[in-house]
């Protein structure tokens, strides 16, 4: 049996995929069974920002796991402390509890604006999230994804969730009141169709957060760790959240979430009141460690953000020269979207032919997130490709 049928046979099936299976990853590049070779614009969405074998995120949890993986939480661990120390230390945060996942993430962000609005004897606890997000698929966390395919079938969802509409703060104003005590909401809808948030609708979703005293949490479980040439997407605005989740690319394929908090709310999960057996263990904070310290650093993030107008000039142009497949195009750093004309699915399998992996979410919006690390002739063979499989299809 190969490897195709043996999934078939074994493997829940909860997943279309593409018959391909990888052996092997260098940087940008993946290897599949018969050794071809495919350049990588999707970074196992959004996670390998350092690209695939990274030699120093290799080192160090390779010599993480030979020396210790796991004690659990009843005792210190010195990567989690570190990697904590680093994620507030380049952020709003004060404190940073620790998962395994931006589901989970998310999960417990809701719990802790649940409970400080207990703690505080507020009128009620209503969350409020947005149309079209998505927030990932545990109970709580599917509830607040405003995309129905997502949740049908699974009912009842949690109670006490609104949604408002996506950049436009009026359909905040009808909906928020004393009985709100958190609203949920990424910065640029990531599995949406990577849409940005207007700065103009974070700023009010700010103000009416404070106004209300309901805790404003920033989904960055796709938009992170360097992703938009911001160590974190809020960075671009001009404001913060209260709490921030993250999870995707901090591990860089280990993984590893966070719930980040900031004063007001980092004293609200006391112990006993929320936990995790993996969460923040010695091998996932390790590599979170050493993914931080490489992507921090101004120099690679002012290069993500130089290395995401090109690709964005890049696309313009193809959008010039092929304006029957291509309408908009919007996105922050490497987090590139485009409005397909044509069929994304049939794109994206023929893209996989020519050894090109990219991928279309939210309908029909082409979504570029490839590693970071990401060198401009990547990019141009990329959109060679590319060009070439839009041609073959229109
Ligand atoms: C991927 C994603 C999630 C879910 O993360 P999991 O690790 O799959 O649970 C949540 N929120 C956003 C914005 C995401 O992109």
């Amino acid at each position: 049996m190969n490897t195709c049928e043996m999934t078939e046979n074994y493997v829940m099936k909860t997943y279309n995929r593409y018959p391909i299976s990888f052996i092997k990853g260098e940087g940008c590049y993946l290897y599949d069974e018969n050794g071809k070779k495919y350049l990588d614009f999707l970074a196992g969405i959004a996670v390998c920002n350092l690209g695939h074998s990274n030699e120093e995120i290799l080192k160090t949890i390779c010599e993480q796991a030979k020396t210790l993986i796991h004690t659990s939480n009843l005792f210190h661990i010195k990567p989690q402390a570190k990697l904590a120390q680093l994620i507030t230390g380049n952020s709003f945060g004060d404190k940073v509890f620790f998962c395994n996942s931006g589901a989970e993430a998310n999960e417990g962000a809701i719990k802790l604006a649940r409970r400080y609005a207990f703690e505080k004897g507020k009128k009620g606890y209503e969350i409020i999230a947005f149309k079209n997000s998505f927030h990932g698929r545990t109970f709580a966390s599917v509830s607040v994804t405003g995309q129905g395919k997502y949740n049908e079938g699974f009912g009842p969802m949690l109670s006490e969730v609104k949604f408002a509409k996506f950049n436009n703060i009026d359909s905040v104003k009808e909906i928020i009141s004393e009985k709100t005590c958190g609203i949920i909401v990424e910065p640029i809808q990531g599995e949406g169709g990577i849409i940005p948030a207007k700065e103009h609708f974070l700023k009010e979703l700010r103000k009416l957060a404070t106004d209300f005293d309901t805790i404003l949490i920033f989904d960055e479980v796709q938009t992170g760790i360097g992703r938009t040439g911001k160590l974190f997407a809020y960075q671009h605005y001009g404001i913060k959240p209260d709490v921030m989740t993250l999870a995707k690319a901090l591990g860089n394929g280990i993984p590893i979430g966070a719930i980040v908090t900031n004063e007001k709310t980092s004293t609200i999960l006391k112990p006993g009141l929320h936990a995790s057996t993996f969460g923040g263990n010695f091998l996932s904070t390790a590599a979170g460690v050493k993914v931080m310290e490489i992507i921090s650093n101004p120099e690679f993030l002012k290069n993500v953000e130089e290395k995401g107008a090109y690709l964005k000039e890049k696309i313009e142009k193809l959008q010039k020269e092929l304006p029957e497949a291509i309408s908009e195009i919007r996105g922050k750093g490497l987090m590139v979207g485009t409005v397909l004309k044509i069929n994304g699915k049939s794109l994206v399998q023929k893209a996989l032919k020519k050894g090109l992996i990219i991928n279309v979410t939210g309908g029909n919006i082409l979504r570029l997130v490839p590693p970071l690390t990401i060198e401009k002739e990547e990019i141009d063979i990329g959109i060679e490709l590319l060009k070439s499989t839009i041609k073959e299809i229109s």
